[in-house]
């Protein structure tokens, strides 16, 4: 049985971030004093307390730190999606993030993920119109590369 759906609220301070997903945009805040880089959404920057922040464009690529199969929903909002993968993702840009991983669909898939699996961050949809990151393995970079690039 599913329950009612989990709603992320936008906020005056995710307005942006949502708004920028709708259009198929993954934005970041960015400090303008120490040039940091995180995510969630934070009113100053979580380094230097700086006020100054400005948002930009994710490249919507990172690397798998770690994950987990869910196998019990914790919540009926989401008893009809398990077992599904709970990934933490280090963007290239710098923040480590939660997300769904998707396009693992066998034990084998499983099995070859590691913490140096290149992803993509793409936008899906969620309840109430909303686009919610998820990641999606992706192979080398062009280059042949595993490696990120270092954060900007
Ligand atoms: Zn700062």
């Amino acid at each position: 049985m599913t329950g009612p759906r989990i709603v992320p609220e936008s906020t005056e301070l995710t307005a942006a971030f949502w708004s920028a997903a709708a259009e198929g945009r993954i934005l970041l805040q960015r400090c303008a004093g120490c040039e940091l880089v995180w995510h969630p959404p934070a009113p100053v920057c979580p380094g230097c307390r700086g006020d100054v922040l400005e948002w930009f464009a994710s490249s919507g690529r990172g690397t798998l730190y770690s994950y987990t199969r869910v196998e019990h929903a914790a919540h009926a909002a989401v008893a009809d999606a398990v077992p599904y993968l709970v990934a933490l993702v280090d963007l290239d840009e710098g923040p480590r993030v939660v997300t769904s991983l998707v396009g693992v669909d066998d034990a084998s898939a499983v099995s070859a993920l590691t913490a140096r699996t290149r992803v993509t961050i793409e936008l899906g949809p969620a309840a109430a119109g909303l686009q919610l990151p998820i990641a999606r393995p992706s192979g080398p970079d062009a280059d042949g590369s595993i490696d990120p690039a270092p954060p900007a």
